[in-house]
């Protein structure tokens, strides 16, 4: 039996005080089942406070993304081993406004998938089509080539630690969300690839998350899909109470 990950990425929204408040408010109120995984995405300077503050809670702390290399002249980068170091659990790579404002490609993510993996880090990857490409069908084609890519040279026991994030870009922050059923028919072809990449026991293990407008309204019906697996959520993981309504709704 899976368990459910909802994750929360916060983006670039929040200050220093307005984040440990979120994490204040939900202290204690996050389920304690082994059923659900709580996750919040915040931005770098925020982590290690975030970490102290998230201790002794069933809170994992994650970061939006990182560099592949382990350090360097690399000026203005954050390497997996610094966030290993303070305590980070998850990163999100390759999520789709990395790859349109900064130039992420199938390769960058592969590599950082590579180097999370090489650092105790769980990677959470995101993967999705345009409108224009669902219009066109090519929905499975594409989706199918990015998780081929990110996962390009991991063993079948790395590739089963890692989670998958199927977010069409044309639902993300729309307020249009995938019907559960087309949702659910990617990620059922994503956990068959995975079938044919590593095995069927990593394809049964896997995580793959729905991520594009989950709120606390449709978030049962996502869940209830037998190939989702848990949602990566912007807009709806900004309240800490509607944050707690989908971790609930995942318990
Ligand atoms: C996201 O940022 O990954 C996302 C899915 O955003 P939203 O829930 O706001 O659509």
């Amino acid at each position: 039996m899976r368990k459910h990950v909802i994750a929360g990425n916060w983006k670039m929204n929040k200050v220093l005080s307005e984040a440990e408040a979120f994490l204040e408010n939900i202290s204690g109120k996050v389920p304690e089942n082994e059923k659900v995984e709580a996750i919040v995405c915040a931005a770098f300077p925020f982590l290690p406070a975030l970490v102290e503050k998230a201790k002794g809670t069933k809170v994992k702390i994650a970061a939006q993304n990182m560099h592949f290399e382990e350090s360097g002249a690399f000026t203005g980068e954050v390497s997996p081993v610094m966030l290993h170091d303070i305590g980070v659990t998850h990163v999100v790579l390759g999520h789709s406004e990395r790859r349109e404002y900064f130039a992420e490609t199938d390769e960058t993510v592969n590599k950082k998938v590579h180097a999370a993996m090489k650092h105790g880090l769980i990677p959470i990857v995101c993967v999705g089509e345009t409108l224009k490409q669902r219009e066109a069908n090519e929905t499975m084609s594409v989706v199918e080539t990015q998780v081929k890519e990110a996962l390009k040279g991991l063993s079948p026991d790395q590739i089963g630690k890692t989670i998958i994030a199927y977010e069409p870009i044309w639902a993300i922050g729309t307020g249009k969300t995938a019907s559960s059923s087309d949702a659910n028919e990617v990620c059922a072809h994503i956990r068959k690839v995975v079938g044919e990449i590593a095995s069927k026991e990593t394809a049964d293990k896997i995580i793959i998350q729905y991520g594009g407008s989950v709120k606390p309204a449709n978030i049962d019906e996502l869940l209830s899909q037998p190939d989702i697996d848990g949602a990566l959520v912007g807009g709806a993981s900004l309240e800490a109470e509607s944050f707690l309504q989908l971790v609930e709704a995942g318990a």
